[in-house]
Parts: C-alpha cells; structure tokens; sequence
C-alpha cells in the first residue's frame, strides 16, 4: 500500500489557486486585508450563516486573541484536558493557570458535571474552553447554562470543527467566541490561517484592531499584534472553499465503509454523536480496550504503510513541563487518550484500503 496518513492535505484545482494568485499580482497588494481576505471573510459569514467573522494566522492565534480580547489573560481558566496541545499552549502564553477538566466517555468532550466540580474547587475561575474534538459537538446546552450561572466567559475551541453543524447551526456560533483552524490538515484549510467568530460589532472591531497593531494610521487605540491573514493564504481558502461540502460528502462515505466492517467487533467502541449533530466527518476515530492492543495495531499497521495518529495522546494534564499543582487528575480524558486512534480519512481513499484497514484492525482488536 502507498503510505498513508491521519488525513491528506486537501490541494484545489491548480487554475483555480492561480487564478487567484494573479488577482494578487494584479492588484499588487500581498497582505493587510487585501482583497481576496476580504472576500474569504465575506465567503464563510455567508457559508456559516455568521455575521462577525476574522480571519487570522491560525487557531492558536485565534485562541490567543480571543483569551486576551475577554480579559482572561493571567486568570484561572477551566479546559478539557483531551484536546490538541494548541489549546493549552495558548492558554499558557496568555499567562493563564489552567484547570483541567475531565470528559464525558461518550462524546470525549468536556463533561459539564466534571465542570460544576471544578468551580466548587476553583470558585475563581473566570473562563472556559471546551472543545469540539473531531467535529463532535459539545454538550453546549449544559455549558451555556453553567457559565451563565457562573459568569463565565465561554471560548469555543471549534479548531477542528468546520462544516459541522448542531440544529441546523454552525458549530462556531456557540459560545462568546469560537475559533477556528485553516491549518493543512483540517477539513478546510488556508494552509496556514484560522478564524475567530465574536458576537458584536463592538468586539469585531477591537479584535480587527488589536489583530493589526492596534492602530489606524497614526492613531494607536490599544495593544496590538500581528496576527493578519496574508492574500496568499486567502487564495488558497477561496480555492478550496467551494469543495469541502463534496469532501465532507466523500469522508462520510469513507467512515460508512469503516463502520460497515468495524462497528460489530465487541473490542472496539467509538465516540458518539449527539442527536442534532450534522457531522464534518473530519476524523475516524476508534478507541481499542488498551494501549497494549492499541500499541499492537499501529505496528501491524506500520507494517502494511498505515500511519494512523494517536490523537489526543498524552491527556494534557498529565503533561511533563507543567507545574504540579495544576495536574489535577481526569480519569476519563487520561483513559480515552491511552486508547483512541484516529484511523486515515480522507475524500479519495480508495474502498480497499479501507478494508486492508480495518482489517487489520480487527485481527488485532481480539
Ligand atoms: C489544529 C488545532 C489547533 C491549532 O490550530 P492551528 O491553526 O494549527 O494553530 C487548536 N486546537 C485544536 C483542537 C486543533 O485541532
């Protein structure tokens, strides 16, 4: 078998990508809201159904500005210790002490009553960031109502989470932010870049503001930095826009077939969607009963060229350069990052290699 991986980077057509790129050299401006970040921003708020929309650098930018934009910078923030570790890096360059939180074992998102204990514990906690991991959605009813009671700001790590949507929403509607990541490896991506999604004018504003130095002109307004989307990086989103509904299509597809050979084996379970999610089907994620049989499957896949990723491994509290006192322990999360792997999916798998795949898989998972 070719070598295959977690995912495969998406690539548009490349008349469509160059075409773009000459827009660029007609207009001969590269970045500072050029006019194709100006028309990928004005594409997603009519394709989330979103007004106030800002495309960045990338997710963790995203994060970064959302945490500092909220007033969170330096204080106690509540998140899920099973996530990708851009999370809590952001969290932890904005000076925040992080308050792990444990998940629920169904949907592997933060668990709301996991919530509620911490704030009995840690009554200062001032934030929170829950994750849709994969694309699944959080319990964001329960959630909501917990940082009202608790005058939380609420910050939606949805990195992984567009194209899915929860009653007819868009994940990124949820919360008082909620970023997104155009990485190359998510479902649609701008190679390097992401978004953040706010409520307001007002915060649309200073968020654009602070994005760019925190000038007009010669008029400084506040604190800023640089976290702008360059035209490049636009062109390679309005490229790939138009197409990620057809690779959701194909990914679901995908997963239908894994499902179809997996879904039976007792050893293996999966995470599970909750009623009212239309899912991105941007991952497959399987859990094995233990890191010994998992550990056996990626080497047997290894050796047929598979290289799935263990993705969330290790549950972030558990993390070496972490100060003690913030380890706090999560079962769940600890349990499900030992176990979980996220097997390849991508639009053009070939049926076969999914089979090989799970497959293999089964052999294994005794
Ligand atoms: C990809 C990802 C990020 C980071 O996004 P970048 O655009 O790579 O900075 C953050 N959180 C999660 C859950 C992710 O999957």
């Amino acid at each position: 078998m070719d070598k295959l991986h977690v995912t495969k980077t998406r690539f548009p057509s490349r008349s469509d990508f160059c075409a773009l790129v000459d827009e660029m050299f007609n207009s001969g401006w590269v970045t500072n809201q050029g006019q194709l970040v100006q028309r990928l921003e004005h594409e997603l708020q009519k394709k989330l159904n979103i007004p106030h929309i800002l495309s960045c650098t990338n997710g963790t930018f995203a994060l970064m500005l959302s945490i500092a934009h909220a007033g969170l910078s330096g204080k106690k923030v509540a998140v899920t210790a099973y996530t990708y570790v851009a999370t809590l890096s952001a969290l932890l360059w904005q000076k925040c002490v992080p308050i792990f939180v444990d998940i629920e074992p169904q949907s592997l998102c933060m668990s709301p009553s996991a919530l509620r204990k911490r704030l009995i514990e840690h009554p200062d906690i001032a934030g929170v960031i829950p994750v849709h991991v994969y694309g699944l959605v959080c319990d964001v009813e329960s959630i909501e109502e917990i940082a009202q009671e608790h005058s939380l700001t609420l910050v939606y790590d949805a990195a992984q989470g567009f194209g899915s949507s929860y009653q007819g929403q868009s994940l990124l509607v949820f919360g008082d932010y909620a970023i997104c990541s155009f990485h190359g490896t998510k479902i649609f991506h701008t190679a390097e870049g992401g978004c953040i999604v706010m409520h307001t004018p007002e915060a649309h504003q200073e968020m654009s503001l602070m994005r760019a130095f925190g000038h007009k002109g010669d008029t400084h307004y506040c604190l800023g930095i640089n976290g702008k989307m360059s035209e490049l990086h636009a062109a390679m989103g309005l490229a790939l826009l138009q197409g990620t509904d057809e690779e959701i299509k194909k990914r679901k597809a995908c997963s239908e077939l894994y499902d179809e050979y997996m879904r039976s084996n007792p050893n293996l379970a999966f995470p599970t969607h909750r009623a009212g999610l239309d899912y991105n089907y941007a991952y497959y994620p399987v859990l094995l009963s233990n890191e010994t049989t998992l550990l056996a499957v990626m080497h047997a896949l290894a050796k047929k060229n598979v290289f799935p990723r263990r993705y969330f491994y290790p549950a972030l509290n558990t993390l070496k350069y972490l100060s003690p006192e913030w380890k706090d322990k999560c079962p769940v999360a600890e349990g499900a990052a030992s176990r979980v792997l996220c097997l390849p999916l991508y639009g053009d798998m070939l049926p076969e290699q999914i089979y090989d795949i799970s497959c293999v898989v089964n052999e294994i998972a005794l």
